[in-house]
């Protein structure tokens, strides 16, 4: 069983290898996939750092080569990095990507995210490997093994999106940045990064796919027992176009005047549909307490209830009261 993990591992670290030779050493990667990762404003050292690479834009051309040099048919389909024909000849799963390589906590390469060029709608913007024996998503952080260092001395975590977002907050000089790419955030995730640090900031997409992810994502921090954070970013923004946009240092003003501990995110989110109406307002208040609730720690709870009592005018007994039936209705 380990020497199969070994096998997969082998298999994933020379694709990974074959895709960053593929970017810096072929015409095609040079002139599409370094194109690309400038006009994204990616440095060469960050290229290199996070081993990103390009996959030829041809059908067997990785397949072919990792036969040739005794990769197993097997490794290769389970990794998910060749696909077999029915007529049992191979294919590559990525073609004409550039390829984000996901590492493992100890830094190996387990996986990979690959992105379209094209602006084609029919064609899938992100390709990720499959769940494997040694790539189960739910488990992983991409950039957690270049940001566990940072985490910890800053004892905070940024939580984003996308693959783009890390590496160019990462680049900005936040190294302490991790995405929980291609799955929403799980209570697995949230238990690696509480190993480094009890404080988490929300950095998603500002649009209301982004914000309704926040939503759920502070719930289950919050269940976990660590402390969380919103940023909201202006509509149509992500972390990666916002920070290119204004400049690393202009950016990491806004995350600090723009940081928002979880009531107030909450209830600005959610007040925005209640306008003065009282029975909505009164809803908004509800969905607040639902999420003081989770909080296991039943002090820092009855701070947040105070905060919510003041920020809504609203008697902080009947909070209480309100957050009390809650918490039995749990038990
Ligand atoms: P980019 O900036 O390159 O356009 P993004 O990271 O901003 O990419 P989003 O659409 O915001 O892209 O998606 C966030 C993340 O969700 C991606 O980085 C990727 O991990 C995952 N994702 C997006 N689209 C897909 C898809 N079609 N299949 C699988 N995963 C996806
Ligand atoms: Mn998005
Ligand atoms: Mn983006
Ligand atoms: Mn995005």
């Amino acid at each position: 069983e380990e020497t199969r993990r070994e096998s997969l591992m082998v298999a994933t670290a020379y694709a990974a290898k074959f895709f960053q030779d593929s970017l810096w050493e072929t015409a095609d990667g040079q002139n599409i996939g370094l194109s690309y990762y400038k006009e994204r404003a990616f440095t060469p050292e960050t290229i290199r750092k996070f081993e990103l690479g390009y996959s030829p834009d041809q059908w067997e051309a990785f397949s072919a080569k990792a036969i040739k040099e005794g990769y197993k048919e097997e490794f290769l389909t389970e990794a998910g990095l060749s696909v077999k024909r029915d007529n049992g000849s191979l294919y590559d799963r990525y073609r004409g990507r550039v390829m984000f390589p996901i590492h493992s906590i100890t830094g190996r390469v387990i996986a990979f995210g690959g992105r379209t060029l094209k602006s084609d709608k029919s064609v899938p913007k992100y390709v990720n490997s499959p769940e494997s024996d040694i790539y189960h998503k739910s488990n992983v952080l991409y950039g957690l093994y270049f940001a566990k260092k940072a985490i910890r001395d800053e004892d905070n975590c940024y939580l984003v999106e996308g693959y783009a977002d890390v590496i160019s907050v990462h680049q900005a000089g936040i190294e302490n940045v991790v995405a929980s790419s291609g799955t929403s955030l799980t209570v697995e995730q949230i238990r690696l990064i509480g190993r480094l640090t009890k404080n988490i900031t929300i950095l998603y997409d500002g649009d209301a796919a982004g914000i309704k992810a926040s939503l759920r994502g502070l719930d289950l921090i919050l269940e976990e027992g660590l402390n969380v954070k919103v940023v909201l970013f202006p509509d149509g923004n992500d972390p990666d176009s916002y920070v290119r946009q204004l400049g690393s240092s202009a950016f990491k003003k806004y995350i600090d005047e723009n940081k928002k501990d979880f009531i107030l995110f909450k209830t600005n989110a959610l007040l925005k549909d209640a306008a003065n109406d009282p029975i909505k307002r009164a809803g908004v208040i509800r969905e607040v307490v639902e999420s003081i609730a989770k909080i296991p720690d039943s002090i820092k709870a009855s701070v947040f209830i105070k905060e919510c009592s003041m920020l809504m005018q609203i008697d902080e007994r009947a909070l209480l009261t309100e957050l009390n039936k809650m918490r039995m209705a749990k038990a």
